[in-house]
């Protein structure tokens, strides 16, 4: 059953070989196993804040060193480049700022360095960026998110286009053990079935729900690649594939604590930190997905005390822009 989901997320991606794994963690940690200790990962500054976690307060027991860098200027990689680098982590759209990196750009200094790149594809999903098209070694995913789609399982995904870096991945997989329940593989399975509907529509709520939030007097700034004046806006017409994604954030007009009632006063959008279901949810980053951030790098980066996430879901975009005037409105 594993392996049905396995051939079916490496046919997605354009890859030669999948692996399932427990959660999303297990597949990032995973793909960062391939490190040895004294080596360098480069990732970006706008990423998941458990991947943060994992590569600050885990990967760094074992020797490994990280420096963060904002990827949407690739002039920035060289600043932190050194001998030891061997691994360029990035996620495009980015969480939570949702900024976006030129991959075709990233593989090309990579490669010409040596360094191994890995795309964290679960905002995406691979209807919208298909990374090893572009040239990137390897693609992680949290099937818990889109993938499987209805909150009801925990999963991850490698898909790499070279089988030697395939069975590298396995051995470490097979060795550690975080592998995909067959109960969770046959959710995932079925969640694929309907993959590129989910994500098409949801793709078209968030897009008018963001055009709804950028007019609106209570909200500072709207981070969408889908509106004309996101500055990944050209990139992502160019790189995604006819859709910016169906995750978005913004800042309120206001502070922590009027964020925080703004995500505790939605009815449809539940307030919780996963993402990429049918049903629509909220967050507030600096509390909850990006906690785990040093509250320096936060500010650094950032990603304000303001800041809201949304994942938009299959609710009617109608409803879902009333709960949040509702919302605002409190
Ligand atoms: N990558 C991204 C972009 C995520 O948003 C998450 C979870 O929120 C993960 C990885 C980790 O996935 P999991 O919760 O399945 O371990």
């Amino acid at each position: 059953t594993r392996g049905n989901f396995e051939t079916t997320i490496a046919a997605l991606e354009g890859g030669v070989r999948g692996l399932a794994f427990a959660s999303g963690m297990a597949a990032s940690h995973c793909a960062t196993m391939l490190l040895e200790s004294g080596q360098h990962v480069l990732a970006g500054t706008d990423i998941y804040g458990g991947t943060y976690r994992l590569l600050h307060k885990i990967c760094c027991r074992s020797g490994i060193s990280v420096s963060l860098v904002d990827t949407t200027n690739l002039a920035n990689l060289e600043r932190e480049l050194r001998t030891e680098t061997k691994m360029l982590w990035l996620e495009t759209p980015g969480n939570p700022l949702m900024s976006i990196t030129n991959l075709r750009q990233a593989t090309q200094w990579a490669k010409q360095r040596g360094i191994l790149t890995v795309v964290d594809n679960t905002f995406a999903t691979p209807v919208l960026t298909r990374p090893l098209e572009m040239g990137i070694d390897i693609v992680v995913h949290s099937a818990t998110k889109y993938l499987g789609g209805h909150s009801d399982l925990l999963g991850g995904a490698i898909v790499v286009g070279d089988p030697d870096l395939g069975q590298r991945l396995y051995y470490t997989q097979n060795a550690t053990g975080g592998v995909m329940s067959p109960w969770d593989s046959f959710l995932a399975s079925r969640g694929l079935k309907t993959l590129e509907l989910r994500v098409r529509e949801q793709c078209r709520s968030a897009q008018e729900i963001a055009n709804y939030l950028a007019q609106h007097p209570r909200v500072s700034r709207v981070l969408y690649p889908g509106l004309s004046n996101h500055p990944g806006h050209a990139l992502a017409t160019e790189q995604m594939d006819g859709g910016y994604g169906a995750m978005l954030s913004f800042e309120v007009a206001g502070d922590l604590a009027q964020a925080k009632r703004l995500v505790e006063s939605t009815k449809l959008f539940r307030l919780a930190v996963s993402l990429g279901a049918v049903e629509s949810l909220i967050e507030q980053p600096a509390t909850m997905s990006h906690a785990s951030y040093d509250r320096a790098d936060r500010m650094k980066f950032g990603i304000t005390d303001s800041l809201v996430r949304l994942s938009v879901g299959l609710e009617h975009p109608q409803d879902l822009i009333q709960d949040l005037d509702a919302a605002l409105a409190k």
